[in-house]
């Protein structure tokens, strides 16, 4: 007969039949089922140096032509589209779910003349998503918001430089407390074997000895099953990935892959011997994507809005402090003491005015201070 459970019986295995249940092994399955129903959402950045192939990755990442709207460029469309930020969405669907996959391309790094601090866009996007969640999360209605906080930024370093460039340096130190970096060594086609794994030491010595803090991968705990050490353990050795893209299929004896083909030979894309491509995809997609979110959530995010909480509190304090000063001058003004019987019509208002603001600030943060507790008390 058919379990009550329907497809999700958590009790089907011989040893768990004589036991007793309450039935709270099934939540895992309410969690899935209500996520699934719902979609995954997934926010991706890539930065770097211009035509490193980031877009080209992207493509072959998700297998999709995330760029096939994209009008045949013309010199001025080229220069817009260096200069812009664009959001590219897609909504994926394998084997029943769906993911809605957004793609953050950035200016190329290199394009300007003057390259200081050519990140500064993509920080003040990073900063207006997380504004924004924070004032979604903060307003009346709180059902629904959007989540558009950049969960990982794919970093593109060039294959063709002696390991990082004062520009990547500059631009992982902005970023790292804000997002999830993951560095990746580019066209790594154009690399020979000794030379890529020289390239990966000096860039991972360099990461350690400028003090940038990449995404870390979870570490296992000592009772977890080995493979997932194991894997963990080539994922962390892996860094900088190195990776090849390609939007084409090549054929090579009797085989169609994508790949890029050479007068020598060919790469595929997909193969472990040629570039870590997989392994990034598989880290990306199979395994860490939820990790990401969680870090995001759990660690950048949080830092930005006690930050915001803190300013808040402190421009109370001081907008308190500077309206109390206003109401006694005003009243010694008018040789009165408080309250403000005497005081002329403008002064009035502005102080009313600053009431209001006050008054409204201070709601913004009860309601902060009560969602708080609330999660507290939800996580207890
Ligand atoms: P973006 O400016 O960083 O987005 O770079 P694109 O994806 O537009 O690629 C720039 C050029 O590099 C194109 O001609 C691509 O075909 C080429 N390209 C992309 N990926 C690779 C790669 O892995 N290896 C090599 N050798 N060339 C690549």
């Amino acid at each position: 007969p058919r379990s009550p459970w329907g497809r999700f019986d958590p009790y089907d295995s011989p040893e768990d039949q004589d036991k007793e249940y309450v039935g709270f092994a099934t939540l895992p399955n309410q969690v899935h089922r209500k996520t699934v129903k719902k979609g995954f959402t997934f926010t991706l950045m890539v930065a770097g140096e211009s035509g490193l192939g980031k877009s080209t990755l992207i493509n072959s990442l998700f297998l999709t032509d995330l760029y096939k709207d994209r009008k045949v460029p013309n010199a001025e469309e080229r220069i817009s589209q260096t200069v812009d930020i664009i959001r590219h969405t897609v909504s994926i669907e394998e084997k029943g779910i769906k993911l809605k996959l957004s793609i953050i391309d950035t200016p190329g790094f290199g394009d300007a003349i003057n390259n200081t601090e050519s990140w500064r866009q993509v920080e003040d996007y990073i900063d207006h998503q997380f504004e924004q969640y924070f004032r979604d999360e903060s307003g009346l209605n709180r059902k629904n918001i959007q989540d558009n906080r950049v969960h990982c930024l794919l970093y593109f370093v060039s294959p063709f430089g002696h390991g990082l460039r004062p520009v990547d340096v500059g631009c992982m130190r902005a970023l790292h407390e804000k997002v999830n970096i993951i560095p990746l060594l580019a066209k790594a086609d154009s690399l020979t074997h000794s030379e890529l794994h020289r390239k990966k030491m000096k860039i991972r010595e360099e990461i350690k000895e400028f003090g940038i803090n990449i995404y870390q991968f979870p570490e296992c705990d000592s009772d977890e099953d080995e493979d997932l050490k194991t894997q963990e353990r080539i994922l962390q050795d892996s860094i900088p990935f190195a990776v090849i893209g390609s939007n084409i299929q090549v054929e090579s004896k009797g085989r169609k892959f994508r790949g890029r083909s050479y007068p020598w030979g060919v790469v595929e894309v997909e193969n472990p011997a040629h570039s870590d491509f997989l392994l990034l995809r598989n880290m990306l997609v199979r395994t860490h994507m939820q990790d990401l979110k969680d870090v995001t959530r759990e660690m950048h995010y949080e830092n930005y809005r006690a930050q915001c909480i803190q300013n808040m509190t402190l421009m109370m304090v001081q907008e308190k402090k500077r309206s109390l000063q206003e109401r006694f001058q005003a009243g010694r003004e008018a040789e009165f003491p408080l309250p403000l019987a005497a005081i002329d019509t403008e002064k009035e208002r502005q102080i009313i005015e600053k009431d209001e603001e006050l008054r409204r600030m201070q709601e913004v943060l009860d309601r902060i201070q009560e969602q708080m507790q609330h999660s507290q008390r939800g996580s207890c």
